[in-house]
């Protein structure tokens, strides 16, 4: 079976809009182009009900209790830039200290930085080698003086996924505020803010299917009712949170890709998870020596981030990246050749950190592309391995 190049796996950094959330979106940029604030006339009204259905529908995917829980944004950065800077500076008087995790997201590392400027003491938690945060070393991190934990629910370059049930109940016992990143996970594997505890949660629509530059911010009003301080003034929309016309098409757009994650979640994950179990002992049978990075068990169906050891790893990225699209699993930005603070907190060696691969797979990802990345992969690194000095000196001895 022919498969089309280059193929897309990397749908941790981004996915596709899928056609039926287009086709939900078009209307709204051609005849329903009102603006939702101006409900006292038809074309308001018509934008409006559909943001409200849209606030129903990204409701409905996280559990939350009352669909104004959910507050729209531009995307989980700065949800979650609202979310921590929002309890900072509504609960400063209560407490100065956050707890978060060495391996988050820029958007909750950077805004937990800024904080640091700001007068705020934060406690940055390791994980282990699984990539999983240690619950006793959190129990021990919180004091009186603690008002936010901020641990994501899985993460975006290796996709191991915290038990985010435990470190609720705890926040919830010890009266802290918990936010949770959901970026990788809302719409992928079920997440539900009322069984989980979570009083603030950050979710992205273009990881999920549907349009970039939107997303929305859970805000849990009762037990407890939790109060932010908006980043953004001007019109109080979004009950005052959050200022700014509402971006309806797009908005629309993201209500849709949730319903169709609701819908296709089971069997998408199951589908998913059995291509990436393919692919991940397909290499390791053909290559050997392959290294999976944080826990296989708690991990996103969907992702696959690994070391092949003794090859160069700029090279090996070249040559896949050429046909087949990943991500370089190791680098903080392409630019830089640093290894990632994610394969750092990991314990992992600078070495394998450089030959880490991520392959994200996604809703259209098939059988015969998988088949034809074992394929491509197998012969790169072979062939790479076959150059190496190092590994020929091995198989030497
Ligand atoms: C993508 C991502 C974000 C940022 O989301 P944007 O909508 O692109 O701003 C935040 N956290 C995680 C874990 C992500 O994967």
């Amino acid at each position: 079976m022919s498969v089309k190049l280059p193929i897309y796996m990397d749908h941790q950094a981004t996915t596709p809009v899928d056609p039926r959330v287009l086709e939900a979106m078009l209307p709204y940029y051609r005849e329903k182009f009102g603006n939702a604030a101006s409900r006292n006339h038809a074309f308001g009204r018509e934008a409006s009900d559909a943001i409200e259905a849209a606030r129903r529908q990204v409701a409905h995917l996280v559990n939350a209790e009352d669909p104004e829980e959910i507050v729209f944004t531009s995307g989980a950065t700065e949800s979650n830039n609202l979310a921590i800077k929002g309890v900072a500076g509504m609960f400063r008087e209560r407490g100065t200290h956050i707890v978060t995790s060495q391996i988050e997201h820029k958007s909750v590392l950077d805004t937990a930085k800024y904080l640091e400027t700001r007068g705020f003491r934060l406690a940055y938690l390791p994980v282990d080698r699984e990539g999983i945060v240690d619950i006793e070393a959190l129990r021990e991190a919180i004091s009186r003086n603690t008002i936010l934990i901020s641990i994501m629910h899985a993460n975006n370059e290796i996709g191991t996924i915290q038990p985010i049930d435990e470190i609720g109940k705890m926040a919830r016992e010890r009266s802290v505020f918990f936010h949770c990143d959901l970026a990788q996970t809302a719409g992928k594997i079920p997440v539900d803010v009322r069984a989980m505890a979570i009083d603030l949660a950050g979710i992205s629509a273009h990881k999920l299917y549907g349009p970039k530059g939107v997303g929305a911010l859970y805000v849990r009003k009762r037990n407890p009712r939790v109060r932010l301080s908006p980043q953004i003034h001007g019109g109080g929309h979004e009950g005052g949170l959050r200022s700014g016309t509402l971006n309806v098409p797009a908005i629309v757009g993201f209500g849709r890709a949730c319903e169709i994650a609701e819908e296709e979640m089971q069997e998408e994950s199951k589908r998913i998870l059995r291509l990436r179990e393919k692919l991940r002992n397909e290499l390791i049978r053909r290559l050997g020596d392959v290294h999976v990075n944080g826990s296989l068990k708690h991990r996103l169906p969907g992702n696959l981030n690994i070391s092949f050891s003794n090859v160069e790893g700029e090279t090996l990225l070249t040559e896949i990246s050429e046909e087949i699209a990943v991500s370089s699993g190791s680098a903080c930005s392409s630019a830089t050749l640093e290894p990632s603070y994610v394969m750092k907190a990991l314990g992992v060696s600078e070495a394998l950190s450089h030959t880490a691969i991520r392959f994200g797979l996604g809703r259209w990802n098939t059988e015969a592309e998988i088949d034809y990345t074992i394929e491509r992969v197998a012969a790169v690194v072979g062939k790479l391995r076959l150059a190496s000095p190092i590994y020929a000196s091995e198989r030497s001895q």
